[in-house]
C-alpha cells in the first residue's frame, strides 16, 4: 500500500468500523467537520484520559480547567485575534480553488525536501556501507541545490508574512511556478488576509445584540483564569493550568480528512513561570511532550521538532512536534514560549492586574507563560493511520488489523461464547459483567468465532475470550491477543488481573 492509498484506506475504514462520520451526512454533509462515531468516541476519550493523566495528574503543580467557549468578546481583541489572528489565501482564477498561500510554498519546499531524500536513498544504494549521508548532504551540488532553494523559499515566505508584504508572497508563488494542482494553471488572483474567528451575535434582539466569537484556542479561557486559579489554589509559580475543549477555525482550506478542521477539539496546558526561566521551561516541556509521544510505540522516526523561524506575535520561541502522517511530515504539536504577552494584554483590556507575588524573591511580577498545545483530532489520526495495516497470514488470507496502542483501543475486551448454547452465553455474561466496570468490553455471539476475531481486529480490540465447553468443566477461558494471535488458557479467576496487566494506561504513564 502506497501512502496515498494509505490515506484512503484510512478514512474509508473509519467510517465502515463507526469511528468517524461525515457530519450532516444525510444532508451530503460538511466540509472539514466530521462526528466521532462508537468506537471513535472511545478511542478519543482515551487519548484525552492519557494525556489528562500525564499532564494533571502526574504532575503535583498542574490543575484542571473547563472554560466556556463564549468569552467576552474584549478577550479577542487582547490577544491580538480580532486583528491578526489571519491566513493569507489566494484563489486560482481557472479552477476557483481557494488555497492557503503559505500552504503552497510549504508544501513546495518538501517536494524539494523529498527530492533530495530519494537522491540520498539512490546514494547510498550505490555506495553501500561507506555511504556518509550528512556529508553527502552537503557536497553532492544537486541534493545542496534542493536543500537550499528549501531553506530560501521558506525564510522569504516568512520575511514577507512578518512583513505583511503579501505582494512579494505571490510573486514568490509565481517565481516557483506553482501551479493549481486542480486546474494545473498558473492564473492567481492577489493574496489577501483572512481573518479565520467565527462571529455570532449574543442576546435576543438584533438592537441589544453584540458580536460575540466561538473561541479559537482554548489558551485564552485559561489566562483570564489564571489569578482565580493561582488564588484558590494557592498555587506557587511554576504551575500549569490544563484544558481540553472545542475550538473552531474558519479555515480557508477544508483537506486531509481530521487534521484541519473547522470544530476541532485541543489539549492545551499554560504554564506559568518566573521570568527569565522560561527558556529552561521550554526545553523541559519539549523534551516531555516528545517523550510522551514516543512511549506510544507508534515508531520514533514518525516524529520530529520543526524549530520555527517566524515566531508569532506573542512567542520569543515555538517549535512543532510533527508527525509522519500519510501525506507526510505536518504539524501535530506546539510548544510555545508566550512571554508575558497575554496576561499583559489582559492587564491592559481589562484593567485588573493580573500578577503574583513570588514569596521566594519578595517581588510582584506578571509570570510568562511556556504552552504546550495539541490537537485532540490530529492525535486521533496519527494513532488511526499508524495502527492500519493489512497483515498475510500464514494460511494466505490476510486480516486487517487496528494496531492501536493497546490502553487507548476503544474496545478492550471481547468476550466470545463459542457457540450460542449449552449454557455458554451464560458464563460469557458473567466474564462480561466482571471485567465491564473496568474496561469497556462488549459482547459478541453472532457468526463463526473466526468472523469475530476478524471484526475485533478492525476495530483494533486487544483481546478476545472466548468460553468454550471446557470453561464449564474447569472454569477457564482462552484469551486471544490481538496482535500475536496466540491464545492462552486461563482461569476465570486469573482474568481480571491479566487483563489489567495488558491493557492499563499504567503501563503508559509508569513515573
Ligand atoms: P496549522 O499551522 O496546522 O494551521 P497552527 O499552528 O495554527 O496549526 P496552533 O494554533 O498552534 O496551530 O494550535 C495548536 C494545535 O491545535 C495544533 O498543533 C494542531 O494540532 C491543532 N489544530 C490547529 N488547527 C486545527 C484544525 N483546523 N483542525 C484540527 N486541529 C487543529
Amino acid at each position: 500500500m502506497n501512502q496515498d492509498e494509505l490515506f484512503k484506506k484510512v478514512i474509508s475504514h473509519a467510517k465502515e468500523y463507526g469511528f468517524i462520520f461525515q457530519s450532516s451526512e444525510i444532508y451530503d454533509g460538511m466540509q472539514a467537520i466530521y462526528d466521532y462515531g462508537q468506537n471513535g468516541v472511545e478511542l478519543k476519550k482515551n487519548i484525552r484520559d492519557y494525556w489528562w493523566k500525564a499532564m494533571v495528574q502526574m504532575h503535583e503543580n498542574i490543575v484542571g480547567l473547563d472554560s466556556a467557549i463564549f468569552m467576552h468578546p474584549t478577550t479577542w481583541k487582547a490577544s491580538g485575534h480580532v486583528d491578526a489572528f489571519n491566513d493569507p489565501m489566494i484563489d486560482n482564477k481557472d479552477s476557483k480553488k481557494r488555497y492557503r498561500a503559505d500552504v503552497l510554498l510549504e508544501d513546495y519546499a518538501e517536494k524539494l525536501r523529498q527530492k533530495a531524500n530519494k537522491e540520498c536513498v539512490k546514494a547510498a544504494k550505490r555506495f553501500g556501507e561507506s555511504f556518509d549521508e550528512a556529508m553527502f548532504r552537503e557536497t553532492n551540488p544537486r541534493v545542496k541545490g534542493y536543500l537550499d532553494e528549501a531553506q530560501e523559499t521558506m525564510t522569504r515566505m516568512a520575511k514577507s508574512l512578518e512583513a505583511e508584504d503579501l505582494e512579494d508572497v505571490k510573486a514568490l508563488i509565481e517565481e516557483k511556478g506553482i501551479a493549481c494542482p486542480v486546474s494545473g494553471s498558473k492564473n492567481w488572483t492577489e493574496v489577501r488576509q483572512f481573518n479565520l474567528m467565527f462571529g455570532t451575535q449574543m442576546g435576543s434582539t438584533a438592537d441589544g445584540a453584540s458580536t460575540v466569537y466561538l473561541r479559537p484556542e482554548t489558551a485564552q479561557g485559561i489566562f483570564v483564569n489564571f489569578l482565580n486559579v493561582q488564588k484558590t489554589g494557592r498555587m506557587k509559580i511554576p504551575f500549569g493550568i490544563a484544558q481540553t475543549g472545542k475550538a473552531f477555525r474558519n479555515e480557508i482550506v477544508a483537506r486531509q480528512f481530521i487534521f484541519r478542521m473547522r470544530e476541532f477539539e485541543q489539549m492545551e496546558m499554560q504554564f506559568f513561570v518566573r521570568p527569565g526561566e522560561e527558556m529552561k521551561w521550554y526545553d523541559y516541556w519539549k523534551e516531555a511532550r516528545i517523550n510522551w509521544h514516543q512511549t506510544l510505540g507508534l515508531g520514533k522516526e514518525n516524529y520530529r521538532f520543526n524549530d520555527h523561524d517566524k515566531l508569532a506575535h506573542y512567542a520569543n520561541a515555538a517549535a512543532d512536534i510533527e508527525f509522519n502522517f500519510p501525506f507526510g511530515f505536518k504539524e501535530l504539536e506546539g510548544i510555545h514560549s508566550r512571554t508575558d504577552f497575554d496576561l499583559k494584554a489582559h492587564e491592559e483590556h481589562s484593567g485588573k492586574k493580573l500578577q503574583y507575588f513570588d514569596p521566594e524573591i519578595n517581588e510582584n511580577y506578571t509570570p510568562y507563560v511556556v504552552e504546550t498545545s495539541i490537537g485532540l483530532d490530529r492525535m486521533f489520526l496519527a494513532v488511526l493511520s499508524s495502527a492500519l495495516r493489512e497483515e498475510k497470514l500464514e494460511d494466505g488470507s490476510t486480516r486487517t488489523l487496528l494496531k492501536i496502542p493497546m490502553p487507548l483501543a476503544p474496545v478492550k475486551v471481547a468476550v466470545l461464547p463459542l457457540l450460542k448454547k449449552d449454557g455458554l452465553p451464560e458464563i460469557a455474561r458473567e466474564v462480561l459483567s466482571s471485567l465491564q466496570l473496568d474496561h469497556n468490553c462488549q459482547y459478541d455471539e453472532k457468526d463463526a468465532i473466526g468472523k469475530r476475531y476478524r471484526r475485533h481486529d478492525a476495530i483494533g480490540t486487544p483481546l478476545c475470550i472466548t468460553v468454550d465447553h471446557q470453561t464449564k468443566e474447569d472454569q477457564t477461558v482462552t484469551l486471544r491477543n490481538r496482535d500475536t494471535m496466540q491464545q492462552e488458557r486461563i482461569s476465570i479467576s486469573d482474568l481480571a488481573n491479566r487483563v489489567e496487566e495488558l491493557v492499563s494506561i499504567k503501563n503508559l504513564l509508569k513515573p
